[in-house]
């Protein structure tokens, strides 16, 4: 490198006198299935843009968080073959571990280490207000069909792992997190966390993480578009998974449900369906949405759904074909786990040696 630019690199400092603010990226994926378009779109394509976007300096940091998958009950042998297949994944789609530290959650004991402490200064009241929490009370109701709720079906882990994502966010003093709508309340809390820890040691130690919001942030289920789509609905129609072939992605887009309304419009509060199209096309091309809507507002839904299968198949394509290769080379697959946890604990380390001695754990 020429000196003035290797010199700048190293002193993290734009090329006006501003001294520039480097960038901490962290995001995660719970290894509890193949990813579908909703990952895809809602978070995969943003990390990928980061990736080829951002300055040098920064650094970008992608973990495989297997300890929130165990929130639910899992199959052991089913979650050990997606924790394998998610880090293949997330080099199928093109992230590059030259550029980024991609890694195993559950590798690094940093990670509930802090989140312990953290969870000993959040109030409870906090974690009781958040809708993922709130919405498994729901569930848990209506199954028994029961007007009280009963405690005995909720697990702790459900409860407290929105503090695990604080402690997985905060181990590398993230400034800003990109992740898809349904996690925006939870970073939200690890904002305040953050704060109420710097507040309780008088330390500026973490800064506050920032929200990277995405274009597609909410790809609903296509058999109920008032749910997100999700790796763990019990209906596999009502998600494209990244391993999808051709002629699946056409069953599943075909049999997506719509309105009867004639024409398409974009209207995702009345015409949820017919609108969670538009947006899966609009975040496969790269377009507005509105834009996307006035190309078909005479035509019917069948255009609509052939052309969004065509986009998705030409998205999903090359990633689909290198998951195929990738998961027959398990020595480098092995290597590049090996390394990201090697470098994602060099940092989260120096973390917890501040945060113990803060807390009076140690000198
Ligand atoms: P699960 O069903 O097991 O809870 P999930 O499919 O909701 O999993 P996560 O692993 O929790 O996915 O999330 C990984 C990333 O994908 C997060 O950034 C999340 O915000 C984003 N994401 C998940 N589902 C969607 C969706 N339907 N639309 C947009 N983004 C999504």
């Amino acid at each position: 490198l020429p000196k003035n630019i290797a010199r700048r690199r190293c002193l993290g400092t734009s090329t006006n006198s501003e001294p520039r603010k480097r960038k901490v990226v962290f995001s995660g994926i719970q290894p509890t299935g193949i990813p579908h378009l909703g990952n895809y779109l809602g978070a995969f394509q943003n990390w990928l843009k980061l990736q080829r976007d951002s300055h040098p300096d920064d650094q970008l940091i992608f973990s495989i968080v297997g300890w929130h998958a165990l929130t639910l009950p899992q199959d052991p042998k089913a979650l050990l073959q997606s924790r394998n297949d998610m880090l293949a994944v997330l080099l199928a789609i093109g992230l590059d571990p030259k550029r980024c530290i991609i890694f195993h959650q559950d590798e690094n004991p940093d990670h509930p280490e802090l989140a312990w402490i953290l969870s000993c200064l959040t109030p409870f009241g906090k974690l009781r207000r958040m809708t993922t929490w709130k919405s498994r009370l729901a569930v848990s109701r209506n199954a028994n069909n029961e007007a009280e709720i009963d405690e005995s079906l909720l697990n702790t882990g459900l409860f407290t792992y929105p503090v695990l994502q604080a402690a997985d966010i905060l181990a590398y003093k993230a400034t800003n997190v990109p992740v898809g709508e349904d996690q925006q309340q939870h970073l939200e809390l690890t904002r305040d966390i953050a704060e109420g820890f710097n507040k309780a040691v008088s330390r500026e130690l973490f800064p506050l993480p920032e929200y990277g919001a995405t274009a597609s942030k909410r790809i609903l289920s296509l058999r109920d578009p008032t749910a997100k789509m999700s790796k763990s609905a019990a209906d596999s129609n009502s998600r494209i998974l990244l391993t999808d072939d051709y002629q699946t992605i056409r069953r599943k887009v075909r049999s997506a449900v719509t309105d009867s309304t004639p024409g398409v419009t974009f209207d995702p509060e009345n015409r949820p369906g017919t609108s969670n199209l538009i947006s899966i096309l609009a975040g496969c091309t790269g377009e507005d949405a509105t834009a996307v809507a006035r190309r078909y507002s005479d035509k019917g839904h069948g255009y609509l759904k052939n052309d969004v299968v065509e986009a998705v198949e030409e998205m999903l394509k090359e990633p689909r074909s290198e998951l195929l290769r990738l998961k027959s080379d398990q020595a480098y697959l092995k290597s590049i786990s090996e390394q990201g946890s090697r470098e994602a604990r060099q940092i989260s380390s120096r973390t917890m040696e501040e945060v113990r001695r803060l807390v009076g754990l140690s000198i």
